[in-house]
Formats: structure tokens, C-alpha cells, sequence
């Protein structure tokens, strides 16, 4: 079909995120829809190993602000051009990004009217407890600075905020899935029947 619709789907670091969407990519590969998930920071990265500018993706927030709205920008290019391949491109990415300013919306209107196609959000969501649970488990992927259960409070009320406001600038719908401890596949089942919602409608 090569609808080129862009689903996004946010949640911070520790609500299992990743796992949920391969669940439901593995299940619209064998129903034969074609999907590529693309990772923002990692096409942000891309950029910015290019110009010399960092050597791993936790180094871009910490850049100036006007530097990370160029890769910002520069990153949106490339996905949306990617997008017309597929029947629905699912983009991984974050509401907000702490830099040395506080919050900085990820998507807004440095970098949507390069993505015109997006046509949902999906926000990823868990227990608090859990979050922080998973992130001490896993101490090689989750940063020592992203703070403790507070923060995460704090986090996980901040990007429902942001989608709010991305869901205006986009005119989509925003829709919930809590990813609960032991809860994975219902979680990816719930994802798959969105976005064989949005790639049919
Ligand atoms: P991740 O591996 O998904 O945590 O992303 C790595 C880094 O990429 C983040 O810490 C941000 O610096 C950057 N990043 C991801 N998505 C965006 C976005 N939409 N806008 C700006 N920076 C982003
Ligand atoms: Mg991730």
C-alpha cells in the first residue's frame, strides 16, 4: 500500500517501550502489512557523529539547544522521506528531552512541518514502581542521571502534557496503553490493533 502514515509512539526511559512495539511489528509482518520502526535519536545520532558533534546518543541532549533543533529538523527530513516506502512507519521518540534548559519538546514546530503524515500518538505508560524498578535492573541502558521515583512521577505527567499539544499541531488522537508487569502481550496486542486501525482506515 505505501500509505506513508506515521504513527508516534512515546514513553519514557523504562516502560518497556521497545518490547511492546516488536511485539506488535512481529504480528503486522506475518499479517503482511510492511512496517519499519525508526528510532529519532538514533537518526539523530547519525547526524550528529557526521559533523563530529558527539560519540553516543546521550551526549546530544546535552548539546545547545539550537544545535539539537538543526539534527531535529534534519532527522525529520530523512524519516518522512523514508515513510513513503511503508505502510506505516512507526516513529520511536520521546515528548520531551531534558537539556541543560529543562524540558524541550521533542516534537513541535521546529520539526512536524517536515512530518505531515503522522496520524496517531501512542503513549506508553507503567506503574511508577515498576519504571524504577526496571531501570536499576538494567543499569547499562538506563542512565544514572534520569533520577529517582519522584522524577519519574514528574516524567510520566509531563508527556501526557506534551501529547496534548502534539496532538493539536497534528490533529491526532492520542491513545494510552499501560504496559503492566507480566502484561507484555496484552500490551503488543493492544498496540497491533491501533495501528492496523490507523494503516486501514
Ligand atoms: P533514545 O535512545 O530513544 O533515548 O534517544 C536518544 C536521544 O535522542 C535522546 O536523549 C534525545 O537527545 C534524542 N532525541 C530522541 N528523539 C528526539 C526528538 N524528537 N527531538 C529531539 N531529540 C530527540
Ligand atoms: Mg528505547
Amino acid at each position: 500500500m505505501s500509505t506513508g502514515k506515521i504513527i508516534v509512539i512515546v514513553g519514557i526511559p523504562g516502560v518497556g517501550k521497545t518490547s511492546v512495539i516488536n511485539y506488535a511489528v512481529d504480528k503486522l509482518a506475518k499479517e503482511g502489512y510492511s512496517s519499519i520502526v525508526v528510532n529519532y535519536g538514533t537518526v539523530m545520532l547519525e547526524e550528529a557523529m557526521k559533523k563530529g558533534l558527539v560519540n553516543n546518543r546521550d551526549e546530544i541532549r546535552r548539546l545547545d539547544v539550537e544545535k539539537q533543533m538543526e539534527l531535529q529538523r534534519m532527522a525529520a527530513e530523512r524519516i518522512n522521506e523514508l515513510s513513503k516506502k511503508y505502510d506505516v512507519l512507526i516513529l520511536d521518540t520521546h515528548l520531551f528531552i531534558k537539556t541543560k534548559r529543562g524540558r524541550w519538546p521533542g516534537l513541535n514546530n521546529n520539526n512536524l512541518p517536515y512530518l505531515p503524515n503522522i496520524r496517531q500518538i501512542i503513549l506508553i505508560e507503567a506503574e511508577p514502581e515498576e519504571i524504577y524498578s526496571r531501570r536499576m535492573r538494567d543499569q547499562n541502558r538506563y542512565r544514572a542521571d534520569y533520577g529517582g521515583l519522584n522524577e519519574i512521577k514528574e516524567d510520566l505527567t509531563y508527556n501526557r502534557a506534551f501529547s496534548a499539544s502534539v496532538s493539536v499541531l497534528t490533529n491526532s488522537p492520542i491513545y494510552i496503553i499501560n504496559n503492566k508487569e507480566g502484561g507484555l502481550e496484552a500490551a503488543g496486542e493492544e498496540l497491533y490493533n491501533i495501528i492496523k486501525e490507523v494503516i486501514s482506515e
